[in-house]
């Protein structure tokens, strides 16, 4: 089913060059969204995924993390985790800085959103050098969770984000892409 939806994503997928800046082959998720046949079948397949790994939460990373995120949560039953940047959660937080290319950013999640039972699957849109996941990881681990598992949309075979992750985390993603 995977490799089915794989290539169709890998079809259907609009790829913008040098967007947000020269170099980049950007990968825009919302030729998955417009297309409501497309963004369901990829929920379905990830759902799937979901039941058979026995996942209790779903965290998403802002911002395109949480558009897959959330509705794959809603379709798999489960509570949903914003993995929110800096200074957008009310409550008492944990907190994970992470490099940049150029400088530095942070994101944070409220301290009683995972606990120690937890399976938490992580979902971003897309991997490129994991640094984001990377972070992500360090920060749900905070609240020692039982595991802590990703799956992203695409993953940007140019570059080793997606195989540096997958050395100390369970790790999958749908279409293999050039970023
Ligand atoms: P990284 O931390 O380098 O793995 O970057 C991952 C984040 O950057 C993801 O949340 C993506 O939304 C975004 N991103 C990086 N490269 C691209 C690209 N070529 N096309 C679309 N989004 C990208």
């Amino acid at each position: 089913m995977i490799k089915k939806l794989s290539e169709q994503l890998k079809k259907e997928i609009r790829v913008i060059p040098n967007f947000p800046k020269k170099g980049i082959l950007f990968q825009d998720i919302t030729s998955i969204t417009d297309n409501k046949k497309l963004f369901k079948q990829v929920i379905v397949a990830l759902s799937q995924y979901v039941k058979q790994n026995t996942i209790t939460k779903i965290a998403g990373i802002e911002a395109r993390g949480f558009i897959f995120g959330a509705a794959l949560a809603n379709e798999s039953c489960l509570p949903f985790v914003p993995i929110r940047k800096a200074s957008k959660l009310p409550g008492e937080i944990y907190k994970q800085k992470y490099k940049l290319e150029y400088g530095e950013d942070e994101i944070q999640i409220h301290k009683n959103a995972v606990i120690k039972s937890d399976k938490v699957l992580i979902i971003d849109d897309l991997i490129a050098t994991g640094g984001t996941a990377q972070a992500a990881a360090k920060l749900i681990s905070k609240c020692k969770p039982k595991d802590i598992e990703f799956y992203f949309i695409i993953n940007l075979n140019n570059l080793d984000g997606f195989k540096k992750l997958q050395k100390n985390y369970k790790a999958k993603f749908i279409l293999q892409a050039e970023g």
